[in-house]
């Protein structure tokens, strides 16, 4: 086995190839650009080299500089993640060229499949199923409807050079072809370097189901179960799950098998991961091949118990697999969510600055559930404008679907993140919404379940009794510090009250607490009684409760006369008081958040590109107003209603803070 090997990347996936290197006693090399001096994967690689500015197009994606690393670092062997350089062929041939092992596929293999033309064609002729469509290249807007027409609306324009969900528009009549023709075309030059663009059909309430294939030098190939990739947003994924709910053994085995061919007859060597759209017959049609680790891979490693690092540093050394097709066996069932710093409130824009306080739930590993989180941060660290907005890859396993859900939902509860907006309480509602606990979804559930975006979730009413009593008897706590704290000595707990009003999302509970030493009965005015018990203690911002034996998770934050809690996707108030506070505060005039409508803010931390309007100018609703980029994506902000502009406050090439006001309208 190699004895040094370098990882070619940053984040999380560079932690997790360093994990592996050093199970097997690797020694790891880490290269890092000027943003990451202080990352994690610098700190837990054995070496790191530095190598450029912030930018990936000066740092992590420049080979020259990375093979600079390779040479001087003396490593065997490079692991090149996901992105930046993993499917670059003139990177592995780089390598090739001055005996240094690329942990990946042979050159050839990444050239035919990095194509998605190339890579269709290949599909055809090794007998896959792909999408039907025309895989020739389109010169002009007017051939892209012709062609269109033919295939049948609707279609889906492509970059053959796409990835990463960028350069693809989904087109229902000629207007959109020829639009969506265009702006793939521009996307793809200016992402890709290259404006080849093809036309399939689009399938309609597709589920994304792609399988993981394991091939060595040797001839030898297996598949290694699927993953149900469809909760996406915007081409991109955001949930995945393996097994997927959707497969027979049959569909699983039959695309398993041509998912062995097609990796085959580009003599394929390494894990790679072939993609597959499937409609609702379980009709499934070649997508694209990715060759590489693929982000959502632990799904896999966790209902099949194979480290695919390992297995890919043992391909690229040259060893034959030593599992066969027979010795693969899928048990139970994993989940990942990706906690990107993207805030759902604000329309998922991307979210950079420092995370104020990162603790992750526990990782366990016990019979009946795992609980693995891979991430590339630490608590006091930077989430920077220059890369991708990942923060963590949170996944669970159990015996079952149902089971796994159930961990998830408590270890997002438990994952204390600040600083940032994040998407944990998005990811929340997804797994208590019913048609995902179905596992009914296709890769439209985003857009068709929260078409306005994310406002945060109403919880059910006996999720709101459990917090109820929960804050009730946190706030009971609180009172009894607090008296004792003042300094009345005498029986203090006497002096806290027992009956209390407890108000959130809108409900009123009037409560009863009667509290012994292991916990109180907090008595609701119908009657019921919910026993909680927990160790909190004034100022912990994470209270766990048993709430009549389950477990209750809360992220808890003081505010005046009660708490900000959040809890399975919910942000609110909760406010308890006594009867009488309570009869005041019925009286009190409700406070109205600042009425901001007739302002334009700034959604991120960012640069404005350019205004389109004038002072005095009418707008129209869904008018557009001004670009800002952040985070390399420019992001068009549109009028909300009909109005005129009164007043402009920013200008091109300005930096803009969250919430500066852009304009402001009459
Ligand atoms: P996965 O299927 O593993 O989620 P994606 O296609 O979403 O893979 O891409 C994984 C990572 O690689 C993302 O960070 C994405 O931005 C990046 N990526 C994928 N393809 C390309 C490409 N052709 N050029 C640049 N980055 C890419
Ligand atoms: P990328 O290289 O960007 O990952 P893919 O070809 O894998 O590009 O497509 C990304 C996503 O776009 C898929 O996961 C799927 O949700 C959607 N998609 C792609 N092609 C089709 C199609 N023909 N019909 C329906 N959805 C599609
Ligand atoms: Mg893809």
């Amino acid at each position: 086995m190699f004895k040094k090997i370098l990882i070619a990347n940053r984040g999380e996936i560079a932690c997790r190839v360093i994990k592996t290197a050093r199970k097997m006693g690797i020694t790891s090399v880490a290269i890092y650009s000027d943003a990451d001096a202080d990352a994690l994967h610098v700190k837990m690689a054995d070496e790191a080299i530095h190598i450029g500015p912030p930018p990936a197009n000066q740092s992590y994606i420049v080979i020259d500089k990375v093979m600079d690393a390779v040479r001087q670092s003396g490593a065997e062997a490079v692991h090149p993640g996901y992105g930046f350089l993993s499917e670059n062929a003139k990177f592995a041939k780089a390598l090739a060229e001055i005996g240094v092992a690329f942990v990946g596929p042979p050159v050839g293999a990444i050239e035919k499949m990095g194509d998605k033309i190339t890579s269709k064609k290949i599909a055809q002729e090794a007998g896959v199923s792909t999408v039907p469509g025309y895989m020739g290249l389109i010169a002009d807007a007017d051939e892209a409807v012709k062609i269109s027409n033919q295939v049948g609306y609707p279609v889906m324009l492509k970059a053959s050079a796409g990835g990463g969900g960028k350069g693809m528009r989904i087109a229902w009549n000629d207007d959109e072809a020829r639009e969506g023709f265009q702006s793939s075309k521009n996307e793809a030059a200016s992402s890709f370097g290259d404006d080849r663009i093809f036309i399939e059909k689009f399938i309609t309430q597709p589920r994304h189901i792609e399988i993981q294939v394991l091939c060595d030098a040797h001839g030898n190939g297996v598949y290694l179960g699927e993953r149900e990739c469809s909760i996406q947003r915007r081409n991109q994924k955001v949930v995945e799950e393996a097994p997927s709910p959707f497969l027979d053994e049959e569909t699983r085995k039959a695309m398993g098998e041509q998912a062995v061919m097609l990796a085959q007859a580009v003599d394929y060597a390494s894990a790679g991961t072939v993609e597959f759209i499937v409609d609702g017959e379980r009709n499934f049609f070649f997508l694209e091949m990715n060759t590489r680790l693929q982000v959502e891979h632990p799904v896999t490693e966790l209902i099949t118990g194979i480290d695919l690092v390992e297995q890919m540093l043992r391909v690229a050394n040259g060893e034959p697999l030593s599992i066969t097709q027979a010795d693969v066996k899928l048990n139970g069932w994993a989940i990942e969510n990706r906690l990107y710093a993207e805030d759902p409130y604000r329309g998922f824009l991307p979210s950079i600055g420092r995370l104020t306080r990162y603790r992750p739930p526990a990782e366990i590993v016990e019979s009946d559930h795992i609980v693995r989180n891979d991430t590339g941060v630490y608590e006091g660290g930077e989430i920077s404008m220059y890369y991708d907005p990942m923060i963590a890859k949170l996944c669970t396993w159990a015996p079952t679907r149902a089971q796994a859900i159930d961990h998830m939902r408590n270890a997002l509860d438990g994952f204390e993140l600040e600083g940032i907006g994040h998407n944990l309480p998005f990811l929340s509602a997804v797994m208590d919404h019913p048609i995902f606990m179905a596992g009914d979804m296709t890769t439209a559930f985003i857009e068709e379940q929260y078409p306005d975006g994310f406002e945060g979730v109403n919880l059910p009413q006996d999720a709101l009794r459990r917090i109820a009593a929960s804050a009730a008897a946190m706030h009971r706590v609180a009172e009894i510090r607090r008296t004792r704290v003042s300094g009345r000595m005498d029986n203090h707990e006497r002096r806290v009250g027992t009956d209390w009003v407890v108000t959130l999302q809108g409900h009123r509970f009037d409560v009863v607490i009667d509290a012994d030493p292991e916990g109180s009965n907090v008595t609701f005015d119908d009657g019921a009684v919910l026993r909680v018990a927990s160790d909190w203690t004034p100022g912990d911002q994470l209270a766990e409760l048993q709430v009549d034996g389950a477990l209750l998770v809360l992220k808890v934050g003081k505010i005046s006369g009660g708490f900000r809690i959040r809890s399975r996707g919910a942000d609110m108030k909760v406010h308890v008081r006594t009867p009488r506070q309570a009869e005041l505060a019925e009286l009190m005039p409700e406070k109205l958040p600042p009425d901001t409508s007739k302002y334009l803010l700034c959604p991120m931390p960012g640069l404005i590109v350019k205004v389109d309007v004038e002072v005095g100018q009418e707008v129209q609703e869904g008018q557009a107003l001004c670009t800002v980029e952040a985070m390399k994506m420019e992001n068009i902000l549109r009028a909300e209603r009909k109005g005129v502009v009164a007043r402009i406050n920013a200008a091109g090439g300005d930096s803009l803070a969250v919430d500066d006001v852009i304009m402001e309208f009459e």
